[in-house]
């Protein structure tokens, strides 16, 4: 028989007396009324890695056992057709934190689809990250976990808006993997079975400590992105096996966190959002995730490399619903500064739309999302609708080559959300109409300079 896991059991053992009596002091300052009601909402970001749109129980998994992320879908916005902006790693964190096509920054490369740890580019100073925006309201950041926007120091978190960092600067499968605070190094390489718990114990303690002041978390998990390694109380234990083990503490820490918003008091004032940078590394076999039934995984520009699971809590603002709107983590950035009353900047386009309206129940208008594999753009969706321009291989040998599509091939993704069945001899309006859309959006890009590639 499986042991069914359950969400929010035990205290955190890390805690110890100090947290706890934080805890007591909090409860005793929000009934007595001290925090004042104009301050904006705290956001907390929490970002896994290369985990599949099928990888969570509410999104059907049969064995990861996901009790909190199931519950917090329970209790707030699970949505069904959310993306992220790129398939691969670098350039969709680029796009969370910018609310920005990655082209449009230079997030991206001929050579290389990622950073490398030898590479000397990253994220431009032009850019403006959350973090930056928020600093005008006086929010307190942190970034926790996986940065991969730049390892130089002119390009790490505390240089581009976080009051703080922990965390690796890339891929825990980039060498030399270094733990990293603030700047500096504690360890390297770092030891991989402890992350997520630390990782974990530096998230609660940055929320206990700024429970007064509006605060931005960004917890960007490195897991599940291989080489797996969990706790050794997580270890062996998931019918799912090792990457199910690891998934296991994903969620195990997204209830930490909850568990801390509610204890401290803020769970109210807190907009939580959880999701992936990309789909399932397919290639690494049982060590990789799985994107359902969605078509292929990580590095694919079909569905199962972009979609991925978005879930919104913030009890007493977001009813309980499952919510079949396309949205995207380019919504991300003009959400908060609505919500912070921070407003947007007027001299660069914003691939993003807010989801305020969204999340409080109202109806989204279809808008364009385009499929960028790299500098390269692979399709486009509207409605239903998606149309792939070019395909590839995301992986493996076959992929230098790239196979064009004219008329591009049509899928209806309501009807066929597994990309099997191409319709578009049956649907040329609607190819028009796709068509029309890529050449307006063609004609106005201002792509930046490719960082990839400099090293
Ligand atoms: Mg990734």
């Amino acid at each position: 028989m499986t042991q069914s896991r359950v969400c929010h059991s035990g205290l955190i053992s890390w805690s110890g007396p100090r947290v706890w009596l934080a805890a007591v002091v909090m409860a005793v300052s929000v009934a007595s009324g001290v925090l004042g009601a104009e301050r904006p909402p705290n956001f907390v970001i929490i970002f896994a890695d290369d985990l599949g749109y099928g990888d969570l129980g509410c999104y059907g998994h049969p064995t990861i056992r996901t009790p909190c992320l199931d519950g917090m879908a329970a209790e707030g916005m699970r949505f069904t057709e959310f993306y992220s902006a790129a398939p691969v790693c670098t350039p969709s964190r680029t796009a969370l934190l910018t609310g920005r096509l990655p082209i449009r920054s230079g997030m991206v490369g001929a050579e290389r689809r990622v950073l490398a740890s030898n590479s000397t580019g990253g994220l431009p100073d032009s850019e403006i990250t959350i973090a930056e925006a928020l600093k005008a309201k006086g929010y307190a950041t942190a970034c926790v976990g996986k940065w991969h926007l730049g390892h130089l120091p002119r390009y790490l978190p505390t240089k581009r808006g976080f009051d703080s960092f922990f965390g690796l600067p890339y891929s825990n499968d980039m060498k030399p993997t270094p733990l990293i605070r603030g700047e500096q190094t504690l360890e390297e390489p770092a030891m991989l079975e402890t992350l997520t718990e630390r990782y974990t114990k530096e998230a609660v303690e940055f929320i206990i400590a700024q429970r007064d002041k509006p605060f931005f978390l960004y917890l960007a998990h490195t897991f599940p992105h291989t080489p797996l390694k969990a706790n050794p109380r997580f270890a062996g234990k998931s019918p799912r096996g090792l990457f199910g083990d690891v998934v296991e503490e994903v969620d195990w820490s997204v209830g930490q966190v909850l568990k801390t918003l509610r204890e401290q008091g803020l769970a109210e004032r807190t907009l939580v959002m959880f999701s992936s940078d990309n789909g399932p590394w397919l290639i690494r076999g049982l060590n990789g995730g799985s994107a359902g039934l969605l078509r292929d995984g990580k590095g694919s520009t079909f569905e199962g490399g972009m979609r991925e699971p978005g879930i919104f809590w913030w009890p007493g603002q977001i009813k309980p619903s499952v919510n079949r709107s396309m949205a995207s983590t380019m919504d991300v950035f003009p959400t908060l500064m609505e919500l912070a009353g921070v407003g947007m900047p007027s001299d660069r386009e914003y691939d993003g739309r807010s989801l305020v309206k969204v999340l409080r129940g109202g109806k989204r208008e279809d808008a364009s999302f385009f499929y960028y594999d790299n500098a390269m753009l692979m399709a486009v969706r509207k409605g239903p609708w998606k149309a792939c321009l070019v395909t590839r291989a995301s992986y493996g040998p076959d992929r230098p080559k790239i196979n064009k599509h004219d008329p591009p091939l049509l899928y209806h993704l309501g009807h066929d959300p597994s990309e099997k069945f191409d319709v578009a001899k049956d649907h040329a309006d609607v190819v028009a109409d796709l068509l029309a859309e890529v050449q307006r959006h063609q004609a106005a890009l201002k792509p930046g300079t490719p960082q990839f590639d400099l090293k």
